[in-house]
């Protein structure tokens, strides 16, 4: 037995103690040495590497070239560290190919020059810098592309473009009221919704289109090499079909809806920036226009849009200091001719933008949120207000517009009672107003919300009626006190006889349901003539009154007596 030195026993202990797999080869390259560690990171023992080629490592092809190599590196031996060449891959004795990081060494053993081999398991850090390359370009949530990723593609994207001179298109998409999908049911399903836009958008769009989510909301969609805008029309209204099909969740059945806004290269910008821009400000002239609703970007955007954001900030801060009026419209009996209800509307008038229409300012409300603010404060001087008259021997009943974002609020029905109680409101001189179109858009939901309204004491008009196109069987399902006549039907009623015909209709269907009428936007005798021969219960307009101050509306109830006017007016002929 030959006795070893301590250097030596120090030499083997290290091998053998070695996490890393060392090799100690001669100047051809066979092994003659192989550590622990190497069977485990190649498969073979020991004894099957003796007197094998370096080579074997290798895949067949690259084994000659590999003979080279090591055939100049003996020549010149120079220490190499680990690090120095990345991508290596060793094929294992199964067949498999690892990831590998190697450093080389050498030494002179018995007169004879040796390498040394050091391999490192490279598997894990190369997997770990995958997970870290993927979730640094993208979303974790719904696995789409990040805004980073996105904007390296799009950057390619318009790169590519110029130099083929084809058109690419971008769409940016916000999701219709997401904020009060998350508000009413919570972040996870809000979640669970981004995941399925996003499976959706995936399953409607080519391998070759780019798609992200650029945060919250919003996703972003590049189609490159577009032939036409019409073509891009086309994958708009495919995508919109795709999303609002109606899709069953944890929390029950939703239809989801984007505004989509569309810019294009090189025709409305030719950079990035500008053309996420555009696309943006043509999502909110989309986003105006209502739910599922899309928008090309048109120079006049970017005007409106510095408008609107200067409305946006003028309407905050009056929101913050109450500086928002509330008037009174008065709704009048068609047959006596008395005062039985007022509608409130909102009167804005600023500094800067004078008289800004609800028309106007509503619809910046609620694509900002400021209408769950404004909205409150609605119903509070609308409660607070009935309750005074009622106090003063005039009780009158308060219709309060309500819009679809406010209405979808889950706490709606307990702020509602919190109110009633605080101002001491009796609960039949509140009357809530949803247009048609709103109610319809999620019966179910609807239905709820009605009913749990109903339970409060509070009664329910169907707004803007004539619009929604609803069925009579759907209507009689819901628990609504009266219809109103949209304005629109009632402005031609005595020269368009398709409206004549229309207001007709839904008087009569009306009354088959048992539900009194309100028309609206009554300017003339010879219309109010025309509703009374139809048997419409009660009107408001100009040919009575524009919408008052509460102080002048306190004055003209002190004129009828309305105790006695309002108790009757709800019987339908
Ligand atoms: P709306 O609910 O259909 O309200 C009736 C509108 O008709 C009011 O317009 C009223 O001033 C107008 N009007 C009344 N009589 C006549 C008439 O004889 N002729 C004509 N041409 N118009 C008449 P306004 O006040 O400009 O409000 C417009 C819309 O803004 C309302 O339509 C409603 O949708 C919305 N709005 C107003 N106040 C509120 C509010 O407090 N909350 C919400 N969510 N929406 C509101
Ligand atoms: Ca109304
Ligand atoms: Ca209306």
């Amino acid at each position: 037995m030959k006795l070893i030195s301590n250097e030596e026993a120090l030499a083997l202990a290290a091998l053998d103690a070695a996490p890393d797999s060392i090799l100690i080869v001669d100047d051809t390259g066979a092994i003659f040495r192989a550590n622990p560690a190497v069977e485990l990171l190649t498969g073979y023992s020991a004894e099957e590497l003796s007197g094998q080629s370096v080579s074997i490592f290798l895949p067949p092809h690259m084994r000659s070239k590999h003979s080279d190599l090591v055939r100049k590196f003996f020549l010149n031996p120079v220490a190499r560290p680990m690090g120095m060449v990345s991508q290596l891959q060793l094929l294992r004795k199964d067949g498999l190919m690892v990831s590998v990081d190697i450093a080389l060494g050498h030494c002179t053993m018995d007169g004879l020059l040796a390498g040394v081999v050091f391999m490192r398991d490279m598997t894990e850090v190369k997997r770990l810098q995958e997970d870290m390359r993927y979730q640094a370009t993208h979303d974790g949530l719904t696995g789409l592309a990040n805004r980073w990723q996105f904007m390296q593609h799009f950057e390619q994207a318009i790169h590519r473009a110029r130099r083929s001179g084809r058109t690419l298109a971008l769409l940016l998409l916000d999701l219709d009221e997401f904020k009060d999908i998350n508000d009413a049911h919570g972040h996870a399903a809000g979640d669970q919704v981004l995941i399925e836009v996003a499976r959706r958008l995936r399953s409607s769009l080519r391998a070759g289109d780019v798609i992200a989510r650029l945060g919250g909301d919003e996703f972003t969609v590049l189609l490159p090499d577009v032939p036409s805008m019409d073509h891009v029309l086309t994958v708009v209204q495919k995508l919109q079909r795709s999303l609002s099909a109606s899709c069953r969740f944890k929390m029950g059945e939703l239809s989801l809806g984007a505004s989509i806004g569309v810019a294009a290269f090189p025709t409305d910008a030719q950079d990035s920036g500008m053309l996420m821009r555009f696309a943006d400000m043509a999502m909110y002239a989309a986003k105006t226009q209502g739910r599922g609703t899309h928008a090309v970007y048109r120079p006049e955007m970017s005007e409106a849009l510095r408008l609107r954001n200067q409305m946006h900030e003028r309407l905050k801060r009056a929101v913050e200091t109450q500086a928002l009026e509330l008037h009174y419209q008065p709704q009048v009996d068609v047959k006596t001719g008395a005062v039985v209800g007022v509608e409130a509307l909102l009167r804005w008038h600023d500094a800067e933008l004078g008289c800004v229409p609800p028309d106007h300012f509503i619809p910046v409300a609620v694509t900002s949120g400021l209408i769950h603010p404004l909205g409150d404060w609605v119903l509070e001087t609308a409660c607070r207000q009935a309750s005074l008259w009622d106090g003063n021997g005039t009780p009158v009943r308060v219709s309060i517009n309500l819009s679809a974002q406010q209405f979808r609020q889950t706490q709606l029905p307990a702020r509602l009672q919190q109110l009633l109680d605080q101002h001491g409101t009796r609960a039949d001189l509140i009357e809530l107003e949803i247009t048609e179109t709103e109610a319809m858009a999620e019966p179910d939901t609807t239905r709820q919300v009605f009913d749990r309204l109903r339970a409060l004491g509070i009664s329910i008009a169907l707004d803007d009626f004539g619009t929604g196109y609803s069925s009579l069987a759907y209507l009689r399902l819901l628990p609504v006190s009266r219809l109103k006549i949209d304005r629109e039907f009632i402005r031609q009623v005595m020269e368009n006889n398709n409206d004549a015909v229309l207001v007709r209709a839904v008087i009569a269907m009306s009354h088959m349901l048992g539900l009194p009428v309100v028309a609206e936007g009554v300017e003339d005798a010879a219309q109010l003539g025309f509703l009374r021969s139809n048997g419409c219960e009660s009107y408001q307009g100009w040919l009575f009154s524009k919408a008052l101050p509460a102080a002048e509306i306190t004055r003209l109830l002190g004129r009828f007596d309305c105790s006695a006017a309002w108790e009757s007016c709800d019987a339908p002929a």
